[in-house]
């Protein structure tokens, strides 16, 4: 299989590749790039339920070595005026700065830190769509020559899907990272000002296609619509208020996915333009899971700023009093119950609770007490977020429960354990004009009994307070829930 890849290597920096060699290695991609493709589509499958998930992992790995090595073996042959030597200490240079930085990252990344640093991720992707359609726009190879107009478009295309990504990813990553706070940005007119970009972006890409190739007219046409495209992405991000990020963080990716297609098409790489199309759609699709999940439109999402006018109310006053509770009562209380509902939250994820939170759910079960949980699709910081945690806890599959599969049942559950979670139960949901109305929540207080496992009164990350903890069936337990469980552990 690399038997092109050892001639060539014997190939000294000037020496043209033999044209049985060049026929070898484009077969070789292509087979490789087709197994690889296939491997990708089964790694989204896998990646779709909890039990296959680790082999669509599995698939996704393997795929991306094979298309690696026929990526490389590819480069290596393709450009025999550099020569082999040149082209594999390029190669090899590129690689490891990335994989030290990638393996350093992957080592001191905390699962907290996942959401920020996918949104960082995505902006790489952005960005890399806008150098790759400078270069082929600045020298373009002999076929994009030939194909004229239509490699000026994907040209045009690529640096706009990929600028928009680039900033918008870094607005998420700094939201994300709570580098960025307040308010989300209301410019008077807003959608207007979308909607002229967009036109003015449009005009100039006809301008561009119309010069035919490198002029100074297409060029500054390039550069404007790209300062334009940078502005749209900050624009489009800035506007999103805090409950709904979980949206763009889906949005993003999906923009990912089709400024790497984009790429692909600009290096003439099917593989690129495949797998590009593969995270764009399955990133559209997350998106509008998780928008039906906020009661919000699609189209509204896609359009920035989620339909909201800003007419909202902050809410964020104290509503009553509230009651505190300890770990012996909390335990007692337990141990009465005959069913209890767990619903954990992003604080489970920063006290790293799911470790005991799955001792306690075994303790109960136990004993006899009938446990659950309920998932709500946007608790955390990233879709799926919680499942990821409860299972790396071996919680079993089949008590975690999705928030339409439970939300009628919280009236015949005796204790409700509220984990970290705040904005995801918030009755306030349920009241027009909040920042968060039409969300749907885990109607938690319909139990008879709710134990909020929180450090303070502080309100969740849509910055609302919640209701739910003045109500006359909600005890606060209040310190690290990781602490808060352990001490439940012990009494129990
Ligand atoms: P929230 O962010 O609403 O609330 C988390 C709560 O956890 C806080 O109130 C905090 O209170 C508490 N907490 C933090 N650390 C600890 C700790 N060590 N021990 C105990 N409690 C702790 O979480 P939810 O999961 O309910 O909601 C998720 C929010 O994030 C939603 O608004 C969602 O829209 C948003 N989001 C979701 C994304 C996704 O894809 N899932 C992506 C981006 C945003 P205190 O400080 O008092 O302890």
């Amino acid at each position: 299989m690399f038997t092109p890849l050892t001639q060539a290597s014997t190939l000294l920096p000037s020496a043209p590749v033999s044209a049985a060699t060049a026929t070898g290695v484009q077969t070789f991609v292509a087979l490789a790039y087709i197994v690889a493709a296939l491997l990708f589509i089964r790694a989204l499958a896998g990646l779709s339920k909890h039990e296959t998930a680790q082999q669509g992992n599995n698939a996704g790995i393997i795929g991306m070595t094979i298309a690696l090595v026929a990526t490389i073996t590819l480069a290596l042959t393709s450009d025999p005026a550099r020569g082999v030597v040149v082209t594999a200490f390029l190669i090899a240079v590129a690689m490891l700065i990335g994989a030290m930085i990638g393996i350093w990252k992957a080592r001191n990344v905390e699962m907290t830190g996942m959401p920020e640093l996918i949104a960082l991720l995505h902006s790489f992707v952005g960005i890399a769509a806008v150098l790759v359609g400078f270069n082929s726009y600045l020298a373009p190879d002999a076929q994009a020559e030939m194909l004229g107009g239509f490699h000026l478009g994907e040209v045009y295309l690529g640096v706009f899907i990929g600028a928009v990504t680039f900033t918008g990813s870094i607005v998420a990553y700094l939201k994300l990272s709570a580098k960025i706070k307040g308010a989300p940005l209301m410019l008077p007119g807003r959608h207007w000002l979308n909607l002229a970009a967009l036109v003015v972006v449009l005009i100039l890409m006809v301008v561009f296609i119309r010069e035919g190739g490198v002029t100074p007219l297409a060029t500054t046409m390039l550069i404007i619509m790209t300062v334009i495209a940078l502005a749209f992405g900050v624009h489009l991000v800035a506007a999103i208020g805090g409950g709904d990020m979980p949206v763009v963080v889906s949005m993003l990716n999906s923009y990912s996915g089709w400024a790497a297609a984009a790429a692909g098409f600009m290096l003439n790489n099917d593989l690129l333009i495949i797998t590009g199309a593969l995270v764009g759609s399955s990133g559209a699709f997350l998106s509008y899971i998780m928008s039906k999940a906020m009661n919000r439109s699609f189209v509204s999402v896609i359009l920035g700023g989620f339909g909201s006018d800003g007419a909202v109310t902050a809410g964020d006053e104290e509503r009553g009093t509230h009651q505190e509770t300890d770990a012996a009562e909390v335990t007692q209380m337990l141990k009465d119950a005959k069913r209890v509902m767990i619903t954990p939250g992003y604080g489970m994820a920063v006290a790293q609770a799911q470790y005991p939170v799955a001792d306690l759910t075994r303790k109960l079960r136990d004993q006899g007490v009938e446990v659950e949980f309920g998932i709500h699709p946007v608790a955390g910081r990233l879709p799926g977020h919680m499942n990821v945690l409860l299972a790396e806890a071996k919680v079993p599959y089949d008590i975690v429960k999705e928030l339409d599969e439970i939300n009628d049942d919280f009236g015949d559950v005796d204790v409700v354990l509220v984990i970290g979670a705040n904005d995801t139960v918030n009755p306030a949901a349920e009241e027009p004009g909040s920042p968060i109305a039409g969300m749907p929540v885990l109607k938690v207080w319909n139990a008879h009994d709710v134990i909020v496992f929180k450090r303070s009164m502080a309100t969740g990350y849509a910055g609302v307070q919640n209701p739910l903890f003045f109500k006359e069936n909600t005890k606060m337990l209040f310190g690290d829930a990781k602490a808060s469980v352990e001490n439940i552990i012990a009494a129990l």
